[in-house]
């Protein structure tokens, strides 16, 4: 269906996938690297086509759908639990994809039930389906509370028109006059485009829990920063860790600030879950991330998930010698230019990194003409008098 798919490229708030810049090693990263850290590698080399599966571990599928973005691509994996199958996240609801999966149903899963699906976050290249599964297949939704109660409201609350606290939240982020007006009279991304309902009812997981899938113990922890109480599974039987997007190989998750939380931090939310999840990360894990391949290195991994938003953080300080709004920030931030396609992400990421810099009180903010804040880098001593931060 076109005109979905343009809508999702145009405007979904879910990952500007912001190129790595090498970064030089200390700083102020408080992940560590560890002394010999061991490097970065992909054990399986070739994604699975369209409806095939790629066994990684024993009772252990991984399995690719397409998305109509960028980032083309979100791994979902079937774990075998003898009985049926538990899936772990969907893709978007798309015929395409739908299609997908009753080929895969069909073949390398047939002969079992889906009996549940669990959802490692609420953005909808993951939990786009489980609703489905829940509707026709009778399977169970297993996730976070938070993942359940915001992916639920998204799918409800279907908006015409951008929200005014949303053009307010655009305005105040320096967003392109002529753009802001445009996109004031669109009809915006809404999760009801791309996510199936979700009906009453899920089981809750929470930091620490265990859970039996694949013939395997696994413990839930939970991360933060690019979704909220985002959970990921480590095995405590073998060398498996499902990552969703808080452990992606290659690229970076967005970090982005919403009208929904406008003075929200979640670069900060983000570097304190890198931290906690590198005290059980080792060299032999396998992760299985949401996007792109299966790594090891998750310890080197994580030193770098946290030195990519320092390095993003000092060239954005050092960037904010005279006063500018955050869309004037994207090219010390991407390096590159942003289309429209992106701006919105963009413009997320860019006041998320404000926001981080100005509660550290490293930045200060006033309001511009027009309606838009100034942000500008605080001189030493002026911060601390200033508070540091709303
Ligand atoms: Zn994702």
């Amino acid at each position: 269906m076109p005109c979905r798919a343009t809508r999702w490229r145009r405007l979904v708030p879910v990952g500007i996938w912001r190129r790595e810049v090498p970064t030089r090693r200390g700083g102020r990263a408080r992940v560590r690297r560890p002394a010999d850290p061991a490097p970065i590698r992909h054990p399986f080399g070739e994604p699975p086509a369209p409806g095939a599966a790629v066994e990684l571990a024993e009772g252990v599928l991984w399995l690719r759908l397409p998305l109509p973005m960028r980032l083309d691509h979100v791994n979902v994996y079937a774990l075998d639990d003898g009985d049926g199958w538990t899936l772990v996240d969907t893709g978007l609801d798309t015929g395409k994809t739908r299609a997908i999966w009753q080929k895969a149903l069909a073949g390398p899963l047939a002969g079992k039930p889906v009996r549940r699906v669990c959802v490692t976050h609420h953005h909808p290249d993951h939990i786009g389906l489980a609703g489905w599964f829940q509707a026709t297949h009778g399977a169970t939704l297993v996730t976070t509370r938070t993942a359940w109660l915001f992916a639920r409201m998204l799918v409800l609350d279907e908006q015409p028109r951008p929200a005014p606290e949303t053009l307010a939240f655009w305005r105040a982020a320096g967003m392109d006059a002529a753009l802001l007006a445009r996109r004031a009279g669109q009809r915006p991304f809404n999760f009801a485009d791309v996510v199936a309902p979700l009906p009453l009812g899920f089981r809750r997981i929470a930091e620490g829990d265990r859970l039996r899938l694949a013939g395997r113990a696994w413990e839930v922890r939970l991360g933060g920063g690019h979704a909220p109480d985002h959970a990921t599974l480590w095995s405590l039987d073998d060398n498996l860790v499902l990552g969703g997007d808080q452990l992606l190989p290659g690229i970076s998750p967005n970090l982005g600030v919403y009208a929904t939380e406008p003075e929200a931090d979640p670069v900060a939310d983000w570097i304190e879950s890198c931290t906690r999840l590198a005290a059980r990360a080792r060299d032999d894990q396998l992760v299985l991330p949401g996007h792109k391949l299966p790594f090891t290195g998750l310890p080197l991994r994580l030193a770098q998930l946290v030195e990519n938003h320092h390095a993003a953080l000092r060239r954005l300080e050092a960037d904010l010698s005279r006063p500018k709004t955050a869309a004037e920030t994207f090219a010390s931030l991407y390096g590159r230019a942003i289309g429209e396609d992106e701006y919105v992400l963009a413009l997320a990421e860019a006041v998320a990194h404000l926001n981080h810099l100005h509660r550290a009180g490293r930045i200060l903010r006033e309001a511009g003409p027009g309606g838009a804040w100034l942000w500008q880098a605080a001189a030493r001593g002026q911060a601390a008098a200033a508070g540091g931060g709303p």
